[in-house]
């Protein structure tokens, strides 16, 4: 058919559609003898990317180059982090230095370590531990990161499903939720969210603020993990939530954590969480039983390579230089193969790392695997609902940034004819 010609498939006949599903069917086999290698499964930066922030290796050369003011990077002490590092990232999420924790190269062991904590020791306003209570359960907006609902799994909590809308978590489906005592708290990624993309809304974010859970100890865990990183358009501010939380009478209940795991180099950057003061020194009284310090000569290097948010703003634009024309080419593919034929529906994020697709229902983990016998990898499909279980098995995560554009221009081409296959299948059998 040429694209003039193109039908919604809901609108062909019996006979279109047996044709339709021959043809499909016969690209499908021609791709699958090619057998590709492609990945679109998880968002890591690509080759390019880490190439262009490769100098930051070189920063710290000589032994002068160590040193904080008087601080020696290189010497245990600063559990908290170094000074200049914890006033970077304040810098970055716009609140104050001292409820920052300059960590090590990831921000996704300092979310698991506090869950950790909050069931081994509890938490600031924890009356037990929470392994010592039973029953309880964190929410987790839907479709959302897989890693966050594996981390509040691993310690036994009960994974509470919360729809995702154009405007973050459901709150009429949250704040009934947090009546319940045995509810600990939720999972947020407040901008670019993993993986629909979507920036909460100010009321969304006044309404998590306000929240009056029946749960002293209830914890928001506020992964700003896309925090500056557009890769379409300007920098769109986004406020500090934790003067918002002290605004609204909540200020132990957020945890807010980032890394530069998208901005230098994944896996050996540095991470941070932000809480109040009184959180702070509680959970110091904590870590200091863990470590003596995180590695501050990296935080060193970052402070000195990133300097301060208005230059990591002008980095983050390099990335989206490369970023970009890979988003792009996804979504010309699924303008031009799949709007016209009615089989899907998609975010546009103007950030982040994904792309959040939604076919048919049904037909989500069909076209997986039909992806994956081509040699095309996708996200598990499900992945992003708690327990792998998509409820409509509709969801798939699209992760553009790691192959070059042409391998990429490839595997969204084998995406469509999969997801085109899987729906065929169905209307023809
Ligand atoms: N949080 C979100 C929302 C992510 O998407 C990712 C990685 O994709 C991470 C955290 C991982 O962060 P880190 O590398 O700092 O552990």
């Amino acid at each position: 058919m040429s694209e003039l010609m193109i039908k919604p498939y809901s609108e062909l006949s019996g006979e279109e559609a047996k044709a339709e599903y021959e043809a499909v069917e016969k690209k499908y086999q021609e791709i699958k003898a090619k057998g590709l290698k492609l990945d679109m499964s998880r968002g890591k930066p690509s080759k390019q990317q880490l190439d262009m922030v490769s100098d930051i290796l070189t920063v710290l050369q000589k032994p002068e180059d160590c040193y904080d003011g008087k601080i020696d990077a290189r010497n245990y002490g600063n559990l908290d982090g170094l000074p200049c590092c914890r006033a970077y990232w304040a810098d970055v999420l716009g609140c104050k230095p001292e409820e920052v924790f300059a960590g090590g190269n990831s921000s996704l062991s300092l979310m698991y370590d506090i869950i950790s904590k909050a069931c081994t020791h509890g938490l600031l306003h924890s009356e037990k531990p929470w392994l010592k209570e039973e029953g309880l359960k964190f929410l987790c907006p839907s479709p959302g990161y897989d890693r966050h609902f594996a981390i509040t799994q691993t310690f036994g909590l009960e994974l509470v499903t919360i729809d995702m809308t154009e405007n973050g978590p459901d709150m009429d489906q949250v704040e009934e939720a947090v009546k319940d005592p045995k509810v600990k708290g939720i999972w947020c990624v407040p901008k670019y969210s993993n993986p629909t993309g979507i920036i909460y809304s100010e009321e969304t974010i006044k309404r998590i603020a306000s929240l009056k859970p029946a749960a002293p100890d209830f914890t928001v865990m506020w992964d700003n993990a896309y925090s500056i990183h557009e890769f379409d358009g300007d920098y769109i501010p986004f406020p500090d939530i934790l003067g918002i939380a002290r605004e609204c009478g909540n200020p132990d209940m957020f945890y807010e954590f980032a890394s530069t795991s998208k901005m230098t180099l994944p896996g050996a950057g540095i991470s941070c969480f932000a809480c109040s003061v009184d959180n702070m020194n509680y959970l110091k009284s904590l870590i200091t039983v863990q470590s003596i310090s995180y590695d501050k000569t990296n935080q060193l290097r970052h402070v000195k390579y990133l300097k301060d948010k208005e230059n990591s703003l002008a980095l983050m634009k390099k990335h989206a230089a490369i970023m970009s024309p890979k988003f792009h080419a996804v979504l010309d593919a699924l303008d031009s193969e799949i709007k016209p034929r009615g089989l899907g529906s998609w975010t546009v994020p103007k950030g982040g790392y994904f792309i959040s697709f939604d076919c048919p229902d049904g037909l989500a983990k069909r076209t997986w695997n039909l992806c994956k016998e081509a040699g095309v990898v996708m996200t598990t499909a499900g992945a992003t609902f708690p327990y792998g279980k998509d409820p409509r098995d509709r969801t798939l995560r699209i992760a553009h940034s790691l192959p070059p554009v042409e391998e990429l221009k490839e595997a969204i081409q084998v995406f469509c004819v999969c997801l085109r296959l899987a729906a065929l299948e169905k209307m023809v059998k």
